[in-house]
């Protein structure tokens, strides 16, 4: 690596946990710099720039949902939030607040690193920057030109499959909300007429032409009660 690394705001009270976060991050080439309350988190990412920003939301003096609020109100950099909420609603909660991803503890050095990764690949695109292709294992999906290949065979998916792969591409790596999957594919009402079952029809079809292992998906999975992710990394 030439230059110095990412910097990474860690906003974690608990100092085990602290240590840990910066041990996996400075092995990964990150400067880090620690805070354990809400209030110098605020602070510190006015006054430190950072490139990413790590939270945790049992914090001392405020919830760490409102501190991603208040961040994403003015910050561009990506948001990881690292919880022992696992609950649905506190992940969902994280993400409405702006957070771009969530992790929960306990959790891999590599998974850790690999969010990382993607979230600081998004960031560097910009909002404008939309990839239009995704490649991972076998698969090979090409937006602009409607094709979708698996191990070199070209795969054929109906107008709605191809809509929902599409957006899933869009934010690959990512994970997006049941929620936002419906208004992007079946329309801004979609969630009110009860149409979410749609959504595990139309992701178990697109398993069935994607995956190996349909029951065991390797690339679309799903975040329970959250929504789906289309993993860029292995
Ligand atoms: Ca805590």
């Amino acid at each position: 690596m030439t230059g110095p690394g990412p910097l990474a705001l860690v906003v974690e009270d608990e100092p085990a946990m602290a240590r840990l976060l910066a041990s996996i991050l400075g092995s990964a080439g990150y400067r880090t710099f620690v805070v354990a309350t809400g209030r110098d988190a605020l602070a510190q990412a006015a006054t430190r720039a950072p490139d990413v920003v790590l939270v945790d939301l049992g914090l001392p003096d405020r919830d760490g949902i409102d501190v991603v609020r208040a961040l994403r109100a003015w910050m561009r950099a990506p948001i990881l939030v690292v919880s022992a909420r696992g609950q649905e609603q506190d992940k969902v909660a994280a993400l409405d607040a702006g957070a771009d991803d969530y992790l929960t503890k306990p959790f891999g050095a590599g998974e850790l690193l690999a969010r990382l990764r993607v979230a600081l690949r998004h960031a560097a695109r910009g909002p404008s920057g939309d990839v239009a292709t995704f490649a991972a294992g076998d698969l090979h999906v090409d937006v602009e030109r409607r094709e979708v290949r698996r191990g070199g065979t070209d795969v054929h998916l109906t107008p709605t499959e191809w809509k929902l792969l599409a957006v899933l591409v869009r934010h690959a790596g990512h994970v997006v909300l049941q929620r936002d999957l419906l208004r992007e594919v079946w329309g801004k009402a979609a969630e009110a007429q009860g149409v979410g079952h749609y959504l595990r029809i139309y992701v178990a079809a697109l398993r069935r032409k994607l995956e190996d292992e349909p029951a065991q998906p390797r690339w679309l999975v799903t975040e329970p009660g959250v929504g789906y992710r289309l993993r860029d990394e292995a």
